[in-house]
């Protein structure tokens, strides 16, 4: 059966003179449309990890991992290409060849954090305002002044009542300041912040509440899982999941745990496409986008922090695939590409131009 909606082919974007490089930024005239989209975040996951899988110096220090012999007979291979794909096979056996993988360093396909400060908060701030602010410093419970992406695409017909954020940390709901905007969010355990409530989200709540441990961080697993059923039942077209286990564990300096997070994410995004798949509402009309707010340390002691001093932490990622997305794969372009651009990409992809507080242009996708 032909799919109810009709995508629009291209969302046309114009500047002025329709420059492919505006400023310092790679940029396109037009980006392919899709109905929906669904934007994954994974907390301070580095690209070396994603592109060059698990890394030997960190896998082999007993430091790092409960029991290094396990961890190599789980992530090691020789061949960088399997190396990659033991820690994330669907990344790169489907999304890579369906899609765009953009942010290796080492063919000089670099994806830049904006912020000063490498840490989250003023990561997710530049993916969603679409510009970095100094003035924000710290993760701390802020509500935040600068507007987003997403309540903008929530003011207009089409998207009202259709935006929502499930999010394993509980800061989202400052960061995306739904105080002032009134955005649907679900975030860590903080009830009070809940936009979302059923039955099962209730359920899914209490469970995580029985935790022994609460931290500022929820179960990834319970995110996803309350995520994936509002995915099926209410049908937004804009839907955030922001993940976060991982970058507790790389603080934590717990390597293979670190690991196994990313490996659940991997099978999260999985689920997730064949979620897709199965609904005939979603197929062929849902983009995913998929990146992480901040980098980490790049060096073999360096990789558990983050922050302005430490070298790594303003290097970022992203994968997308969705509807008349080409399939580039892996870029190679020697280019520089911004966090702060995704705002606006967002904005495009669903066909919309995202008109305050001057945003940077979007990512060429073409
Ligand atoms: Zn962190």
């Amino acid at each position: 059966m032909k799919p109810v909606w009709t995508p629009i082919l291209l969302c046309v974007f114009l500047f002025a003179g329709g420059n492919r490089i505006k400023g310092k930024y790679s940029t396109s005239e037009s980006t392919p449309v899709a109905k929906n989209l669904v934007i994954i975040t994974l907390d301070g996951i580095r690209w070396q990890d994603v592109f060059k899988g698990a890394d030997s110096s960190i896998l082999n220090d007993p430091d790092y991992n409960d029991d290094t012999a396990i961890s190599k007979l789980l992530y090691w291979n020789s061949d960088l290409a399997e190396r990659r794909k033991l820690l994330m096979p669907f990344l790169w056996k489907v999304m890579a060849k369906k899609g765009q993988m953009m942010g290796n360093r080492d063919l000089g396909n670099n994806f830049n954090i904006s912020n000063f400060y490498g840490i989250s908060y003023p990561g997710y701030n530049e993916m969603f305002t679409g510009h970095s602010d100094a003035g924000i410093r710290s993760n701390k419970k802020h509500w935040n002044r600068n507007l987003n992406v997403l309540e903008y695409l929530s003011t207009l017909s089409e998207f009202n009542n259709k935006v929502a954020v499930f999010a394993s940390w509980d800061v989202f709901p400052y960061i995306l300041n739904t105080k002032r905007n009134g955005l649907k969010a679900n975030c860590g355990y903080d009830s009070s912040n809940n936009g979302l409530t059923s039955d099962r989200f209730t359920k899914l709540q209490s469970l995580a509440l029985q935790e022994e441990e609460h931290t500022a961080t929820r179960d990834d697993r319970l995110t996803y899982a309350a995520a994936k059923i509002y995915l099926k039942t209410a049908s937004p077209r804009v839907l955030v999941i922001g993940l976060g286990e991982a970058d507790e564990m790389a603080h934590q300096g717990k390597y293979d745990q670190y690991l196994m997070r990313i490996k659940e994410y991997d099978n999260i995004l999985s689920d997730l496409w064949l979620t897709i798949r199965a609904d005939p509402a979603l197929r062929d009309n849902t983009t995913i986008l998929l990146t992480t707010d901040h980098g980490r340390g790049s060096g073999s002691k360096t990789w558990t922090d983050h922050n302005m001093l430490v070298k790594g932490s303003f290097q970022g990622w992203m994968g997308i695939m969705g509807p008349g997305i080409p399939a580039l794969g892996e870029v190679k372009l020697d280019i520089d590409n911004y966090l702060e651009q995704l705002a606006q990409t967002i904005a495009c992809i669903l066909g919309k131009k995202f008109e305050i507080g001057d945003p940077a242009p979007p990512l060429a996708l073409q």
